[in-house]
């Protein structure tokens, strides 16, 4: 039975739905007075209630892909095209099998270590960022690089370069083993150090005499960064931050829309598109957990478990920067089966930011940009 073929049960069992009752509960004119309902009617309205779900979802904005996730897919396809498969990937591309898994079925090929590419080949480096040790092998095995690191990583590369430049050494806040710390660590391991919790700060030792400065990685939690920071500068007064934030606004506006949905919309659980490697991802599912909401990060509906969404009012959906919003729509989609009622997405301004592409990939078909 529908949702509203039951609720229509409902109203009239009740007898006096606000659909039938006139002023000061007088029967309207022309219609058929309230009565009492039947036992029969009563059992059946008993057992449609039991199956109706008063089960929302409600949907996060932003969510899904950033301008540097869109900006590196676009990249290894416009490389496909231009120069046909295989096109070698280092690394994945962005942290997402589903993404990974349509471009490899159009031609690339993902690699972890470049010693795996032929001589000469076209190579594509990932949104993540890599040392300069990874550029190094690239040209001695004449490699075609393309590069699609995310120019926000970029910046922090640049600031650690521009940092040790002059003397500092480098607080950097990130998760060990993530390539995109892998990635900003190598520009000058031997200035740098790796802080991922207020327990590393108590251990953590730096000379007095010199400058130093706190860089993080770009997909943290803000609150877990903030903690951290400032454990970091009550040990250590004399530590810089830099002049911009380095958590960049997509990981931002996904969290503060995560924030808004738990202040605004009492959900009871937050499922969170993504895969178990997308930092900016994991973040999301601990900005819910920290404020007592259960939450799951899931690579699609397939893994939702039903025992999760039992008896629940209010389920938040997102996505982190590197999830399709394809994949979002089918999560939609199976809760719509289980009995969501209501889907609703919570207003906010679209992003509207676009990295430009590497000059390789200007490309134009008949004079118009591919
Ligand atoms: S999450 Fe941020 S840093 Fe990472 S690719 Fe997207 S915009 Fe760039």
């Amino acid at each position: 039975m529908s949702i509203s073929a039951s609720q229509q049960i409902i109203s009239r069992v009740g007898g006096v739905s606000r659909s039938v009752e006139g002023r000061r509960g007088q029967p309207v004119v022309g219609q058929t007075p309230a009565r009492p309902p039947t036992s029969r009617e009563v059992r059946a309205a008993r057992r449609a209630s039991a199956t109706i779900s008063f089960m929302e979802a409600i949907v996060a904005k932003p969510r899904g892909f950033c301008a540097g996730v869109e900006r590196a897919i676009k990249v290894v396809e416009l490389a496909l095209e231009k120069f046909g498969a295989p096109v070698y990937v280092r690394k994945e591309i962005v942290h997402n099998t589903h993404v990974v898994a349509r471009l490899r079925a159009a031609g690339a090929v993902f690699v972890n270590d470049l010693d795996e590419v032929p001589i000469g080949a076209i190579t594509v480096l990932s949104a993540h960022g890599s040392p300069p040790a990874v550029y190094s092998r690239a040209a001695a095995r004449d490699l075609q690089v393309i590069d699609a690191t995310c120019p926000l990583v970029t910046k922090v590369h640049a600031e650690v370069k521009r940092y040790v430049k002059r003397g500092y050494r480098i607080i950097f806040i990130g998760h060990a083993g993530h390539d995109e710390v892998e990635g900003t660590m190598g520009q000058a391991p031997e200035c740098t150090t790796l802080v991922e919790t207020t327990a590393d700060v108590a251990r953590l030792q730096l000379a007095s005499d010199q400058p130093g400065v706190i860089l993080t990685q770009t997909t943290l939690s803000q609150d877990d960064t903030a903690g951290i920071v400032q454990a970091l500068q009550s040990r250590f007064p004399w530590l810089e931050l830099p002049p911009s934030d380095d958590i960049c606004y997509a990981t931002q506006n996904r969290q503060n829309a995560v924030k808004q949905m738990l202040a605004e919309r009492d959900i009871d659980l937050l499922l969170v598109v993504g895969s178990q490697n997308s930092s900016n991802s994991k973040r999301l599912t601990e900005v819910a957990i920290a404020r007592g909401i259960d939450s799951h990060l899931i690579d699609g509906p397939e893994q939702i478990d039903p025992a999760w969404i039992q008896s629940r009012r209010r389920i938040g959906v997102t996505s982190g920067a590197s999830a399709p919003e394809d994949v979002v729509q089918s999560v939609l989609s199976y809760l719509r089966g289980r009995g969501a009622g209501a889907i609703d997405e919570i207003p906010a301004p679209d992003e509207n930011v676009v990295f430009g592409l590497p000059p390789f990939a200007r490309l134009t078909r008949g004079g118009e940009p591919l």
